[in-house]
């Protein structure tokens, strides 16, 4: 085993602020997904069964789609409820301050604020941080941290934890996805997480109008083979039309990128705000953090994000530029 020795590299003085802390909260980046989520949720869920107060949440819209239902949100708050003066905050998956959305102020309001990431792109926003862009999630080093910290992990926590891992590996399949992975998953299984239901909840679940959103997106995707790019649109009217939500949508970017002639998958998402959110993914010869940071987003090497305001013509142009 190498660093990543179960827990080693877990820094002490963010073992010893969390085990000192009589109330402790955990914030992760808006329009959380299953690791953001997982994180905050198994770090709040150990800390509660660990005898202190715990607050979870993430900036608005505070909203999720009806796939993490199986989840225990019982440390769930809205922004508005988290409450200032926290002893310990900690900042799950976030890579940047501003990723916090509304609830940024309200988490630096705490005595302390620890940023707990493997984003490789995070500059550190917290008064400590751990920073480890080998971690395959985030829900990865919150398990070491809570195995240090000795706090019981039960089964909600641990299937929370399970959704980060899961979802950041992409079901165990990205490189990242190393034998301490498998080994942590054996861990949380033992811990009692149905990982069939978790499966079924996350992969094989999604309203009806889901199909006509796919076709939509699908019937409209572009592939400019001369450049190893494909990509699509998600219009707000698609979702209108299909009476889904936006939340819903987590998982086209992985229809989109199928493409064998592509190495590099965009997907641009109209908001109701009139921005754009965009999806990029890698097959790995292409650094997409980068294209994201263009925008002024980030990300992964091979998965990466970012919001634009201007037209899809426009985003796309910029794209296109970074990858000929
Ligand atoms: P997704 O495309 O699934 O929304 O995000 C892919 C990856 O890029 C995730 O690791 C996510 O945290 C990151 N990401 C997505 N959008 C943004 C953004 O606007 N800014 C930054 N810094 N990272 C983003
Ligand atoms: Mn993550």
């Amino acid at each position: 085993m190498t660093a990543h020795g179960w827990g080693l590299d877990v820094p002490n003085e963010i073992v010893h602020e969390l085990a000192a802390a009589t109330s402790v909260g955990a914030v992760g980046h808006v329009g959380p997904d299953g690791d953001a989520l997982g994180s905050i949720l198994g770090l709040t869920l150990a800390a509660r069964a660990a005898g202190k107060q715990a607050y979870a949440t993430f900036g608005e819209p505070f909203t999720l789609t009806e796939n993490f239902d199986y989840l225990d949100r019982s440390t769930l708050v809205a922004p508005g409820e988290f409450p200032e003066g926290l002893d310990v905050v900690v900042a799950c998956d976030t890579a940047a301050r501003s990723r916090l959305g509304s609830v940024a102020d309200r988490a630096e309001t705490a005595k302390r604020l620890i940023v707990v990431d493997h984003h490789r792109s995070n500059g550190g926003f917290g008064d400590l941080e751990w920073i480890d862009p080998e971690a395959a999630a985030t829900a990865q080093m919150i398990f070491h941290l809570l195995r240090r910290l000795e706090w019981p992990i039960d089964r909600p926590a641990a299937t929370a934890l399970y959704t980060g891992i899961i979802t950041d590996t992409g079901r165990f399949q990205y490189s990242s996805t190393t034998p301490e992975v498998h080994h942590i998953a054996a861990e949380l299984l033992a811990a009692g997480v149905r990982q069939d239901l978790v499966a079924e909840k996350l992969f094989e679940e999604a309203p009806f109008g889901y199909y006509r959103v796919v076709s939509n997106v699908m019937g409209r995707a572009v592939l400019e083979a001369e450049i190893g790019l494909v990509w699509s649109v998600l219009y707000h009217a698609d979702l209108e039309e299909a009476g889904i939500r936006y939340e819903d949508t987590d998982g086209l970017i992985d229809l989109v990128r199928i493409a064998r002639e592509a190495g590099v998958a965009c997907l641009l998402k109209e908001r109701d705000s009139g921005l754009i959110k965009g999806s990029l993914r890698s097959r790995g010869r292409i650094d997409v953090a980068a294209i994201a940071a263009i925008f002024g987003g980030g990300g992964h090497h091979n998965a990466a994000g970012f919001t634009f305001a201007g037209t899809v013509d426009e985003a796309m142009a910029k794209v296109r530029a970074a990858l000929s």
